[in-house]
This record gives C-alpha cells, structure tokens and sequence, in this order.
C-alpha cells in the first residue's frame, strides 16, 4: 500500500503518460491502432463498489483532457444504475467524453452454460446500451472464472471483452487491486519505456483524496451506502421518519 494510490498519484500517472506521448484510446480501435503502431493507453476502470468515487475520478481525468472506458455491473447490490442519482452520474461521466461498458459478473448466473452467460451478457449489455443511448462495444468480467482469461471468446460475442489475448498480451496489461499494482508498476515496466501500447485497470474505489488501507476504505464505504439507503427509506416512510415520536 504506498501513498501513489492517492488522487495525487493517479494525476501524477496520467501526467507521465501524456508526456511520453500516449494517447488515451477506446477498447474497440485497440486492433486497428496496434496495427498503426500508434502510442497509447486504454485506460480501464471497472465498477466493483461506488460509483461517486468513479464520478470524481472521471472529472479528475477530463481536467487533464483524458478519457477512458468505464465498466459497470448492472445486477449488484453495490449501486443502482437506474435510480435518478446513479443515472445523472453515469450521464455526466459519458458527458465528458468517457466510453461506457458492461462489467459482468458471471457469478449471479450460478451453474449456466456457456450459451446462457453468453445470452445473460447480451441481454446486460444491450439494456445497458438502451438506457444510456450509447454503444457498449466491449465487456469486461468481473472476478473472471479460470476458463475466462486468454480464451473463451464465445462468453460475450458478439462483443470483445478485455481478457481476450489482443488487450492482456498483444497489448501490454497492468493491473492494480487493491491499492498494489499486481504485475508491476506502469511507469517502471518495460512496455511504457518503449513506447508500447499499454492497458491499465484502475478501480477507482482504491484511489482517495489521502491514502487508506484498503479495509478502511470498504468500511468508508459500508457507511456512506448506509446512511444513504437510510435517508431513502426515511424519505419513502413516515412510519420511520416519525418512529421516535
Ligand atoms: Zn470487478
């Protein structure tokens, strides 16, 4: 855990990318642009818990005149995408430019065949589409099953997803969880010192204003989520607005 996983850090990456040249880009040109020999940086975020840190992140970049891809789950119990605030916030992400896709979780779809995740991804995929009115070209999964990396093209197709080999090896991939980059740091990696395309999954939970353990930032979390869903049923019933009275 070191302090570049900070608002701070995340700027001072962004600014080293920009300097040596990278272009942010979209994950569905990654073929066309590798071909190109073109320098630059998809730049991957995936919702796992919250979406107003995903907000600030998104403006963070947009200062810098980035944009980057943000991967959602629509059946969580993290947020709700479809409520008025989370739909203003993933609008006014896309607002700014950034490209939105589905993040899938294959998980709430226990014991399905390959047929049926598949046919459980178009249907997220395209509900996602329709209530934003953009195109979600590209998937990414969530805690991908062991069969899922490098391979098995057939679980989103008719869309790309970011484990396929063209974004994890023709493109360079570094990924950070839980605060620690997992296959070393970006700016330090052979891919970036050559100039090589690069992929980066941020989660944007990790990143605060300060740095924090990565157990105290869930229970910040926890906390926000439930004075949230408090003041909403407070709103919705007056037996709880009153219960002290
Ligand atoms: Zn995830």
């Amino acid at each position: 855990m070191g302090l570049c996983f900070t608002h701070a850090g995340y700027r001072h990456l962004l600014s080293r990318l920009l300097e040596a040249g990278y272009t942010p880009a979209a994950f569905a040109d990654g073929e066309r642009l590798l071909e190109k020999e073109d320098r630059f940086v998809l730049l991957r975020h995936d919702i796992d818990f919250d979406l107003s840190a995903a907000l600030t992140m998104a403006r963070m970049e947009a200062e810098m005149g980035v944009f980057s891809t943000w991967f959602v789950l629509l059946r969580t119990e993290h947020y709700n995408l479809f409520s008025a605030e989370g739909s203003a916030l993933i609008k006014e992400i896309l607002g700014m430019g950034h490209r939105l896709g589905l993040h899938f979780d294959c998980a709430v779809y226990p014991g399905a065949p390959l047929e049926e995740l598949n046919a459980g991804c178009g249907r997220e995929a395209r509900v996602l589409e329709d209530w934003f009115g953009v195109d979600a070209p590209v998937v990414s999964i969530h805690r991908p099953p062991a069969f899922v990396i490098g391979n098995a093209e057939s679980l989103t197709a008719p869309r790309l997803h970011t484990y396929l080999p063209l974004f994890t090896r023709r493109i360079h991939y570094l990924a950070e969880s839980r605060g620690m980059w997992r296959y070393g740091e970006p700016l330090e990696s052979a891919a970036f010192l050559a100039g090589k395309p690069l992929h980066l999954l941020i989660h944007p939970i990790w990143w605060g204003e300060r740095a924090a353990t990565p157990v105290q930032t869930l229970y910040d979390f926890i906390d926000r989520r439930h004075r949230h869903l408090e003041a909403s049923v407070a709103a919705n019933s007056t037996v709880y607005r009153t219960r002290d009275s």
